[in-house]
């Protein structure tokens, strides 16, 4: 029986009745709909009121979709030029007359219709030569419709051209999905969701909802149907995340941190500046983690500038307090570098040993490095991925601490774990990219997550300014004011991969025009973009955080992390190729310092919705999350930072954004699930288990989701 049922809904495409091979084949082409399953589980995107018809004499030509009613008056065929004919009709209501014309199946068509007869017609008026028509539109006999079971919404599936040529159109596909929905039953489609689900959350079946989402009989039907798929799409999403999170549990273990000591307090009493209370807040909880046999896997969300590195360092003077190792891995060189000085300075007169190791560190100086540290002398080391290789060697690595995790891929991050032969690390990963709650459940729901709130007293907010080319003289002299008190600024180009080499050239003839506005030997301007060596990068960007350099003239590479408190001045030119997250995080390149910090926008006078609404929001807020909810809002999660190429997000139905309140009552049900049967053994969780064996055939990859 079981065998069976996996049948039906793997038949493939073409032996479906009604479509065959050719159709096959283009069906599969274009729809990517390979079996009847597929096409059962590809929605409606709209749904047409056909209880709703139109007077002619009302007919505006907006392209939509209408239902009009009348009598064939006449039919034409015409012979057209290479001998193609088509054919012309004429439709008559009580309000006017409509052309109605064909250019396909020309013969068949003229067949099928009778003049005299009165007929339901749907279709996209247009208008030519100054007449209304409509062109191709589905015929039905009024007298068929009625005994008919009743109309009332008729589902539109996205479809191509091509298909509708090949007799594929929605009204064929409308009549195969009735077929099929027929002959459905529960052994063909079982219910997946555990019955106190249904109930509590009043959801329709899962076979209700597949018939109501093609055909619903009411408003109701299909909101009812919609809600319900909603909910089956995230609920099994996040209870497989949250599978895979307790299956690692059991899989890894790490060692509890049980006492705090005096690395710690050392550095506690000699920080310059209080702690804020989000950043006391989420020490508080990274701590509770740490005292558990199981591994932390926590995510550390704070804004540009909330302070984050000394939450890392303080949690790792923890580790050495309970004699264990830690690492500090970013994505690049320099920011490596940064946190290795900050860190230094922090640590300078405790006995804490810190040590920094990169790929360009080599011979006896590493050599002495991965020694120190294989012999536990080291307490801390930072660096950057360098610190994944083999030969990085560990005596007893209890924490490691990731930055800006969105350049990390998964893989890279779970080359940490395997540090130790016994036992793995605690995780921290922190991001400066805030991501909304709701996505942050969904994309990290493997991870707990930890929010610092609140920046540090005393920033000044950075001012955000909206430029146009006409006022570039006087962006030009606001930059030579700031650079005479004594500040830097950075000027930023965007770099798209299709057009990297238009782009470069934006930036080379930028700095040019510079030059002659800012002449050397008086003034000093670094470039630093993608296309240059690792070293030569470096070289420069070292020359701009030393203050040899006033300007730095920069694509995106400059987007993550970077501290120069000195810099205060942001300016972003083709704002409007950025996106909101990016432009954020940007802006957070300066700020950092005492001083007042500006960012100016130069964009283009000509500006899509979208974009006026990015530069609106950037110049409105400083807030982060605000900001990110925006970009999120504006573009769907589809397009955020790391979670591009994972194409985790691509539910047919939900919404993360609109429908969070749908993610959050499943994240709760899936979690109250698992915690009282972790195993799904329950008789009232088998359907979940069944569901589970035929997603997870589906997604052969999804453990490797996190
Ligand atoms: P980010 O979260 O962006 O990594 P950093 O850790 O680089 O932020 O911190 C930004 C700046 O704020 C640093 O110069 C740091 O010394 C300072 N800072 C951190 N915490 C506080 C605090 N509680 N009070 C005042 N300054 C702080
Ligand atoms: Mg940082």
């Amino acid at each position: 029986m079981a065998e069976n049922v996996t049948h039906i809904l793997d038949t493939p495409i073409e032996y479906i009745k009604g479509i065959g091979p050719a159709k096959g084949e283009a069906i599969r082409h274009d729809l990517q709909i390979f079996t009847l399953g597929d096409l059962l589980f590809t929605y409606p995107f709209r749904y047409v009121d056909r209880t709703k018809f139109i007077d002619i004499k009302d007919i505006r030509n907006d392209n939509d979709l209408i239902q009009i009613k009348g009598t064939l008056l006449s039919l034409e065929k015409i012979k057209g030029k290479n001998n193609r004919s088509r054919l012309n009709g004429v439709l008559k209501d009580g309000s006017g007359f409509i052309d109605l014309v064909w250019f396909q199946s020309v013969q068949w068509i003229e067949k099928t219709l009778e003049i005299g007869q009165d007929y339901i017609v749907f279709g996209r008026p247009a208008t030519y030569g100054g007449k209304k028509n409509i062109a191709h539109p589905e015929m039905e006999l009024v007298s068929d419709v009625v005994t008919q079971t009743q109309k009332t919404f008729d589902p539109i599936y996205s479809s191509t051209e091509k298909l509708d040529a090949k007799g594929f159109d929605n009204k064929a596909r409308r009549k195969i999905l009735k077929t099929i929905i027929q002959s459905l039953n529960v052994q063909i489609l079982p219910e997946n969701l555990p019955e106190h689900i249904l109930s509590k959350l009043n959801l329709v079946s899962r076979l209700q909802a597949i018939k109501n989402i093609h055909f619903p009989t009411s408003e109701v039907d299909r909101d009812q149907a919609v809600m319900r798929i909603k909910f089956e799409e995230i609920f099994f999403f996040q209870l497989r995340i949250l599978l895979g999170k307790i299956h690692r549990q059991h899989k890894y273990h790490s060692l509890p941190f049980t006492t705090v000591g005096s690395s710690f307090n050392e550095i506690f009493k000699t920080l310059p500046y209080e702690l804020t209370n989000a950043q006391k807040k989420v020490i508080k909880e990274i701590r509770a983690d740490l005292a558990k046999t199981q591994q932390m896997n926590r995510l550390l969300q704070g804004d540009v500038g909330s302070g984050k590195t000394v939450v890392a360092l303080l949690v790792m003077a923890i580790a050495r307090d309970n004699d264990f190792q830690s690492c500090l891995m970013a994505p690049t060189e320099i920011l490596a570098q940064q946190h290795y000085l900050s860190i230094s300075s922090m640590t300078q007169g405790t006995n804490i040993k810190v040590t920094f190791l990169t790929g360009s560190i080599k011979g006896k100086a590493r050599a002495a490095i991965l020694e120190s540290l294989a012999k536990g002398e080291t307490d801390i080391i930072i660096g950057t991925h360098a610190l994944i290789e083999d030969t990085v060697v560990f005596s007893k690595l209890g924490l490691a601490v990731i930055d800006e995790q969105h350049r990390f891929g998964v893989a890279q991050r779970a080359g940490l774990w395997k540090k130790n032969k016994d036992f793995a690390p605690h995780v921290l990963v922190m991001t400066a990219t805030p991501i909304p709650r709701t996505l942050a459940m969904t994309l990290y729901g493997d991870l707990d997550v930890s929010v610092i709130d609140e920046l540090p007293p005393g920033r000044k907010d950075i001012k955000t300014l909206h430029q146009y080319e006409s006022s570039r003289p006087r962006v030009i002299e606001f930059m030579h004011k700031e650079i005479e008190k004594g500040r830097q600024i950075y000027i930023v180009y965007p770099l798209i991969e299709e057009s990297e080499k238009l782009d470069l050239k934006n930036l080379e003839e930028g700095y040019e025009r510079l030059l002659t506005y800012f002449p050397p030997p008086h003034f000093q301007i670094s470039v630093v973009h993608g296309r240059m060596k690792a070293a030569a990068k470096d070289f420069e960007m070292n020359r701009f955080v030393k203050g040899i350099t006033q300007i730095m003239v920069a694509t995106t590479v400059i987007e993550v992390g970077v501290n120069v408190p000195n810099a205060s001045v942001m300016i972003i030119e083709n704002t409007e190729r950025f996106g909101l997250s990016q432009l954020h995080q940007l802006r957070g390149r300066v700020g950092r310092g005492a001083e007042q910090s500006f960012c100016i926008l130069m964009s283009d006078v000509k500006l899509s919705k979208d974009g006026k609404e990015r530069i609106k929001t950037m110049v409105e807020t400083n807030n982060g999350f605000v900001i990110a909810e925006a970009d999120l809002k504006l573009r769907g999660p589809g397009d955020l930072q790391g979670t591009q190429q994972s194409g985790l997000l691509d539910f047919k139905l939900l919404n993360i954004s609109a429908d969070r309140s749908i993610v959050e009552t499943a994240r709760y049900f899936a979690t109250m699930i698992l915690e009282n049967d972790q195993q799904l053994e329950k008789n009232e969780h088998q359907p979940i288990r069944n569901f589970l064996v035929i997603l997870k055939k589906k997604y052969k990859d999804w453990g490797r989701i996190s």
